[in-house]
């Protein structure tokens, strides 16, 4: 693991351009559940039922029932070391842009500037009739599903399946994927479309995949070039240090 460790910090040192793209795995451990495995919220909720933009407009106080508890848990969380230590790679100029699916904003939290959410925020509302937004905390939430100025319902900002990616985040991530040299592929099952398909795009280009999982994904016998099985806040930081070691010398 350690001289594998050294090996990706020096391919992240040389390369000209490095980018990451994240998921739920990476915020597990500042206590938000992910939607896949034993743990996940689709074992508790049926996603036909719960997150697609269907079932929301069909019955949008059953879906806000379950939003509404996700909600309670973004409210509490707070940036883990793994996204601590993505933030100090960005600082240390080594990081061009961050690409998450998460909807938490925890890497804001963490200190990261570029940061892509691929698959919006929960930190905003958005009125489904006139588009208005309101950052979240503006929002009363005692009765729901809660209502826009103009009597449009507001559902959080973030994508529920059936809806497209927002067309800033499709062009900023695919122009990153077009032009770096090395992507960190951290706490995602690589399986939802089209964000899994970013270190593809990166790989054909000539780039390195480097991946952080507790267990393989689909990309890692496919086209990882480094993979730590490992929880992302035990490794991060430890090749964030590698990283900045190097630079020091
Ligand atoms: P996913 O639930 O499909 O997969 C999570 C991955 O994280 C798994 O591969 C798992 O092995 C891995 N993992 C578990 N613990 C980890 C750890 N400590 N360190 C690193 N990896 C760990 O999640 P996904 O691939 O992001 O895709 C699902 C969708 O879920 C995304 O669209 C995302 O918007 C949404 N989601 C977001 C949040 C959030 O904002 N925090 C939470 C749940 C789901």
């Amino acid at each position: 693991m350690e001289d594998r460790l050294i090996q990706a910090a020096e391919l992240i040192c040389r390369s000209g351009r490095v980018m990451a793209l994240t998921g739920a795995g990476i915020s597990l451990e500042s206590g938000i559940p992910t939607f896949r495995g034993a743990q996940g919220l689709w074992e508790k909720y049926d996603p036909e039922e719960y997150a697609t933009i269907q079932a929301f407009r069909r019955n949008p106080a059953k879906v806000w029932g379950m939003l509404i508890k996700l909600d309670q848990t973004l409210r509490e969380a707070r940036p883990n070391p793994a996204h601590f230590a993505l933030a100090r790679l960005e600082e240390m100029g080594r990081l061009s842009a961050l690409v998450t699916q998460n909807i938490d904003g925890l890497h804001q939290l963490a200190g990261s500037k570029r940061v892509v959410e691929f698959h919006g925020t929960g930190r905003r509302l958005r009125c489904l009739k006139c588009d208005r937004v309101y950052p979240r905390e503006e929002v009363c939430l005692d009765s729901l599903p809660p209502c826009c100025a103009c009597g449009g319902l507001l559902k959080p900002d973030v994508i529920l399946f059936g809806e497209g990616i927002p067309e800033e985040a499709t062009k900023a991530a695919l122009a990153q994927a077009a032009v770096c040299r090395v992507i960190l592929v951290v706490g995602t099952s690589a399986s939802v479309a089209p964000a899994c398909h970013l270190p593809l795009l990166v790989k054909q280009a000539g780039g390195k995949v480097v991946e952080i999982n507790p267990e393989p994904s689909p990309l890692t016998d496919f086209i990882t070039d480094y993979f730590f099985q490992a929880e992302a806040s035990h490794i991060l930081p430890d090749l964030v240090e590698q990283v900045q070691r190097r630079l020091e010398v």
